[in-house]
């Protein structure tokens, strides 16, 4: 640290830059330096550490008065005030958040600098006991990954990409257009500010190969039709060592053949027999998790609902499990010998003469019949 070297020096700028020569010259150097770009480069990582330095010093109206009077003994941390490390490089998020802003800065950036690996969707599809309940499915899923052989740098091995010359490494390049100056993309480097002159052999200088990888999902319990599951990381490869991008995983739930699902109730329809509904009984009822008794009162009609309470289904975001509805009807029954028709006769004989009211709805809609035909005879 002894013989620092001179700060406009480090920014190859003369001593009376002004604030957006500074910015200009250090963002030239960051991006050719970045640690991201040079990994494993200590020589790139001094220059970067460097050029920081000295821009957080000149870009600092108080501090770059200071160096200019004193040198470095005017901007030293260790004989400035403030105390031990009071005055040091504290600030490097400062400069990150203005610099880098701007350069890696996310969206609407026109040089396209986002090299983060594209999302993926994958269809799951599940049985319902497995989104009510929960579950982990393995799947595999096509995807690029970064490249081992380079690195994902795309670099054949033992040579770095070089910056790019029509750029200088900024990604962009000024064009006169008519009365103004224009920054397009880079069209030699593709806004990345390096080129790859030797590239890997493995990815063709891509940085990243494509390949199968097996992911283990956990699906949670209530998951419906549609939810989506992100893993963050596990989409493509960026490529020349960007971050992946995320994988979503997107839900589709199969039919049953039991039950279906309505937000947190589960319905079922349920066949009984015209005895047990005239005369009540036990049924069993088949949940997700296990059967279940359900009492029949007599006189139960085809079409009731009887509610298992809390056998349905905890919906993601809430913490009340909905109900079983359970929807019967009564079957007719068929196949019947001569002896069960003749019984079924009787039976017939004995409720229709013993004058007690079996079957009210039945009544009540012929008599309803009947005043709608004699209202039709009185008005003709
Ligand atoms: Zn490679
Ligand atoms: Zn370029």
């Amino acid at each position: 640290m002894a013989s620092k070297r001179d700060y406009y020096e480090i920014l190859g700028v003369n001593r009376n830059a002004s604030e957006a020569e500074l910015k200009k010259a250090y963002r030239r150097l960051a991006m050719k330096y970045h640690p991201d770009r040079n990994q494993g480069d200590k020589d790139a990582a001094e220059h970067f550490k460097e050029a920081s330095e000295a821009y957080e010093i000149l870009s600092d109206a108080q501090k770059r008065a200071s160096y200019d009077q004193f040198g470095h003994a005017g901007v030293d941390p260790s004989s400035m005030g403030g105390g031990p490390g009071g005055a040091g490089f504290g600030g490097f998020s400062d400069i990150f958040g203005d610099i880098f802003g701007d350069i890696f800065g996310g969206g609407g950036h026109p040089g396209g600098r986002d090299y983060r690996g594209a999302d993926l969707r994958y269809n799951l599809k599940i049985n319902l006991e497995g989104a009510v309940l929960g579950s982990t499915v393995k799947i595999r899923v096509p995807t690029y990954v970064s490249c081992g052989g380079c690195h994902g740098t795309g670099a054949a091995k033992g040579s770095q990409p070089s910056t790019c010359q029509d750029c200088e490494g900024m990604g962009q390049v000024r064009m006169q257009q008519g009365f103004f100056t224009v920054q397009q993309t880079c069209p030699t480097c593709h806004g990345a500010g390096q080129v790859i002159t030797n590239p890997c052999a493995a990815c063709h200088g891509q940085g990243r190969v494509q390949q199968q990888k097996t992911l283990s999902v956990k699906v949670p319990a209530g998951v419906d039709n549609g939810d989506r599951i992100r893993l963050e990381g596990e989409g493509e490869a960026g490529s020349k060592g960007s971050p992946s991008g995320d994988l979503y995983v997107h839900i589709h739930v199969n039919d049953h053949p039991i039950f279906v699902r309505h937000g947190s109730d589960l319905q079922c329809e349920m066949p009984i027999n015209f005895v047990t509904a005239a005369l009540g009984g036990e049924l069993e009822v088949p949940t997700l998790t296990g059967k279940v008794k359900l009492k029949i009162p007599s006189e139960t009609q085809s079409g009731k609902v009887f509610r298992v309470r809390g056998k349905g289904v905890k919906p993601i975001r809430s913490n009340m499990t909905g109900d079983l509805l359970c929807r019967v009807f009564v079957e007719t029954p068929v196949n019947l010998s001569i002896e069960q028709k003749d019984m079924l006769k009787q039976f017939h004989h004995s409720i229709m003469t013993d004058n007690k009211n079996h079957s009210p709805k039945e009544r009540s809609w012929f008599d309803r019949v009947k005043q709608f035909i004699d209202g039709i005879k009185h008005k003709t």
